[in-house]
């Protein structure tokens, strides 16, 4: 960018949008910046809200990325309850839902994604729930007491952790999904089986290979999921989690190019040089996977691409690029995942799924490519060595737990400096 001080506007006040604005003001940026977002609250963090939130044991200010005084210390402009409508990218101004006509030398597009709907009849019902921010989750939470029986739809991360928070609180939990098992898109089948088995180990019954047809009520509200088979499953709430669609309608309108999520570069860079999109938003290249393009739906992902858009913005050097990680907590389980768990063509498993503590490792020609690890620091940041070395590794001692894993990271890097 050539402005000496550009009027920045960032679109989106979550995770992506509120890291943006600082990071622009941590890395020295002298210019206005204004952030909006329809949501009432502060730029906050949503993984709590299928975990400690949804439990009640965290608040909406334990939530927030940063408290309101920081903002106003280091004046950035934070508009809450307001939506824009429009991008003239022309004229280089976007226009609010209250009115506002905003210009802007740089627009930062950071608006998340939403909870796919479930396109069945009855979806319309009371007590059919989605799971994307404070105000699902404190409707949901009405539901997480002994006495209700929550029927989820989707055995992706989002609903696993509901269904944990559920079970945690005394509420009965039921899960239905449409592939042959948990996690299909996005875990390996060893990790998705120990998952099943934990949770039903906790009272959760679990339906695979199970098609919703319809949504029934009574007085307005849901009292049963009907599956193709004819099947009934009794309920007085639904959470439907079948996982999440970019918010790319307003880029789309304003002639950005998307695929499924707002097309950028390694840089967070759209195709209007003035327009940037990061976080959920986005289909943006992996280093990992040669340059594919991806959307990750992540925090780790919405914190790199803000950062390396407000270096790019500021004509700073970018950093190193990060793998992409993930994490997910159910009871007393810390799932950490790095890494492309696909497209892969062997599985080791280290460690004994049975006490609740392994990894599952993903190679592909002998080399590491992902790594989900339960319950195991050790493993979550070896396996990221080992990715990030690129070296091949032989699959038998990696199984083999009587050796470290640092060990073994170790001999990996030595055996790649003597190479080089
Ligand atoms: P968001 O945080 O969704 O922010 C987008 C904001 O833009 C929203 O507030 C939206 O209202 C606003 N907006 C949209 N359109 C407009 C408009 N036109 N005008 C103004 N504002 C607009 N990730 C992990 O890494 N680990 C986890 O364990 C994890 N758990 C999760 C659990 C749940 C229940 C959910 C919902 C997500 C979870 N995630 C997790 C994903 C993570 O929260 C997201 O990847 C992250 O929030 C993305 O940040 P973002 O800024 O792109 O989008």
């Amino acid at each position: 960018m050539t402005h000496a001080s550009p009027r920045i506007v960032i679109v989106g006040a979550g995770h992506a949008g509120g890291s943006a604005a600082a990071f622009l003001r941590q890395f020295g940026h002298a210019g206005s910046i204004v952030v909006i977002g329809t949501e009432p609250h502060l730029p906050y963090q949503r993984p709590p809200l299928s975990k400690a939130y949804l439990k009640g044991v965290a608040t909406v200010d334990s939530l927030l990325l940063r408290p309101a005084a920081y903002y106003a210390d280091r004046d950035v402009e934070l508009v809450t309850g307001c939506t824009v409508t429009t991008i003239d990218a022309t004229q280089r101004l976007v226009v609010t839902d209250d009115g506002r006509r905003l210009p802007y030398d740089v627009l930062i597009l950071a608006t998340g994604s939403t909870a796919r709907r479930l396109a069945v009849p009855g979806s319309e019902l009371g007590g059919v729930h989605h799971l994307r921010d404070i105000a699902d989750a404190d409707a949901l939470r009405r539901h997480m007491a002994p006495g209700h029986r929550l029927a989820i739809i989707g055995g992706g991360y989002v609903g696993l952790e509901a269904a944990a928070s559920a079970r945690l609180l005394g509420a009965e939990a039921v899960i239905i999904e449409r592939e042959p098992r948990l996690l299909a898109r996005v875990a390996a089948a060893p990790l998705a089986e120990f998952f099943a088995a934990y949770h039903r180990a906790h009272g959760v019954e679990i339906i695979t290979g199970a098609d919703v047809v319809r949504l029934e009520g009574r007085q307005g509200n849901v009292d049963a999921v009907i599956l193709g088979d004819g099947r009934r499953i009794d309920c007085d709430a639904v959470l439907v989690g079948i996982g999440g669609q970019a918010c790319d309608a307003l880029a789309l309108s304003a002639g950005i190019a998307c695929d499924n999520g707002v097309v950028v570069d390694e840089n967070a860079r759209t195709d209007d040089p003035h327009i940037y999109a990061i976080g959920d938003m986005t289909r943006r290249p992996l280093p990992l996977d040669d340059d594919r393009r991806h959307r990750l739906e992540s925090v780790p992902n919405a914190i790199e691409q803000a950062r390396r858009a407000a270096n790019s913005i500021l004509d700073l050097p970018q950093p190193a690029h990060e793998l992409p990680w993930f994490w997910s907590d159910q009871y007393d389980l810390k799932l950490q995942i790095a890494g492309l768990p696909f497209d892969t063509d062997a599985i080791v498993v280290r460690g004994d799924p049975a006490v609740a503590k392994f990894a599952v490792y993903h190679l592909r020609g002998g080399q590491v490519r992902a790594v989900e690890a339960v319950n195991s620091i050790p493993d979550f940041m070896g396996g990221k060595a080992l990715i990030a070395s690129g070296r091949q590794v032989d699959p038998a001692r990696l199984a083999d737990t009587t050796a470290s894993i640092k060990a073994l990271v170790s001999e990996v890097q030595a055996s790649a400096q003597n190479l080089a």
